[in-house]
């Protein structure tokens, strides 16, 4: 049953004042890592949580920024005609002035479609034939093609819209998160794609490709609003989201997780509670979560003792249901499962107030909360898998249902004030 006392933090919590937030972090521009976008989002974060009131917990961090300093250029030779596209993100650049080359379509790129493809001094072409992002982590098939000479990669994506990848290899394991020989790399949109197909069916197979990136270690910081308890003061549960984006807007990925952190510490700050609250706001999560990764190793012990639990809220408005994610697979590490009794008390106050989650798997991948799990924090993670937008120029603040974001905060908010006070 609800309280009354809960009924009246639920009151308090505006989807529209969710939303402000998102439009905000948007008009940052581009909020990868250690960018000016980055940092203005933590200085919106900051002084937002000093106006609450709230303790500011700051916990330094180092991680590759990636800056497409222009957009990449791929031009077919025997017409002129240029393509538009996105290079994946910590992806090397081409050498001055570009590459020209043959271009040879790779199949799936396994080791067994190598060995049959001759891809000596040609620019792969990689084709992501489903509906899905199998294809995000392009770091081990471009390890693969360089080491038999390819010397550049296209990818076509299946959705319209320009679409962003990663050149990591897509492991947990922060130490194997790059492989290389790399490639410098463009995807293309289904709507360039197609263009592209019509010429090499033409027999145009030429192509000159530019690549324009920049990756560099720059500093930045998990940002973190603390709200003392009143008998147990440093016993807290958390929310957490990641203010970075791996392509500008980066609305749903992931203002939306950020706009429910920042809404929640507005509410709940106002309350005087038996244990505190913890807000946070991670970076570096396109990456490996490389930043919660760095924020669990830097106060393990400290988290182990006191933090109860934490919610994850990492693209919660736009795609298919939001679901908790309870299984999370990796390719080089054990399955990672969220916490049954925390996913259980979500289920139940969702019940109570008349919402409902589903639950599913991750097949590639897990987010931020893995790295709370992996210490034995007990967490769990909100999710609406197969948004369309996801990492494209799309992901915009006019595709956010600010009602979504009310379910999410809602029901966080009710189970992080009821393990506050129990
Ligand atoms: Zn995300």
């Amino acid at each position: 049953m609800i309280s009354p006392s809960e009924w009246d933090i639920i009151r308090k919590i505006k989807s529209r004042r969710a939303l402000e937030h998102i439009e905000n972090l948007c008009a940052f521009g581009d909020r990868f890592v250690g960018t000016e976008g980055d940092q203005k989002a933590m200085d919106y974060i900051r002084r937002h949580f000093e106006r609450l009131g709230l303790e500011i917990k700051e916990t330094p961090i180092a991680a590759p920024c990636f800056i497409e300093e222009k957009p990449p250029l791929l031009r077919i030779e025997a017409t002129g005609e240029t393509l538009a596209g996105l290079s994946p993100y910590l992806g090397p650049p081409t050498i001055k002035g570009g590459i020209t080359a043959d271009v040879v379509d790779v199949g799936e790129g396994t080791d067994a479609d190598f060995e049959e493809i001759d891809v000596d001094g040609k620019i792969c072409l990689l084709i992501e034939k489903g509906l899905g992002y199998l294809k995000f982590w392009l770091g081990t098939l471009a390890q693969r093609a360089a080491r038999r000479g390819a010397l550049g990669l296209i990818v076509i994506h299946p959705m319209p819209w320009p679409y962003r990848n990663s050149m990591e290899a897509g492991n947990s394991k922060v130490a194997d998160r790059f492989c290389y020989p790399q490639l410098p790399a463009i995807t293309l949109s289904a709507v360039e794609g197609a263009k592209l197909m019509y010429e090499l069916g033409r027999g145009h197979t030429r192509v000159h490709l530019e690549v324009h990136t920049l990756i560099e270690e720059r500093d930045s910081l998990v940002i973190s609003g603390v709200k003392k308890g009143d008998e147990f003061p440093d016993e807290r549960t958390a929310i957490l989201g990641h203010r970075d984006t791996a392509v500008p807007p980066g609305a749903n990925d992931n203002a939306s997780g950020t706009a429910c952190v920042l809404t929640l510490a507005e509410v709940l700050s106002q309350q005087d509670s038996r244990r505190g609250f913890e807000f946070i706001s991670t970076t570096a999560e396109d990456g490996a979560t490389l930043g919660a990764y760095l924020y669990c190793q830097a106060h393990k012990d400290e988290l182990q003792r006191n933090m109860k639990a934490l919610i994850d809220a990492d693209m919660i408005s736009v795609g298919g249901q939001i679901k908790q994610v309870e299984k999370g697979l990796w390719p080089d590490a054990d399955p990672v499962y969220a916490t049954e009794w925390l996913m259980d008390m979500v289920d139940e106050v969702a019940e109570d107030l008349g919402y409902y989650f589903g639950r599913m798997e991750a097949a590639w991948g897990v987010a931020e909360s893995a790295r709370f799990l992996d210490i034995g924090v007990p967490s769990t993670w909100f999710w609406a898998p197969d948004d369309p937008y996801y990492h494209s120029t799309e992901d915009s603040p006019d595709k956010i249902n600010p009602n979504s974001l009310k379910a999410v905060m809602d029901v966080s908010a009710v189970v992080m004030w009821r393990l506050a006070q129990e």
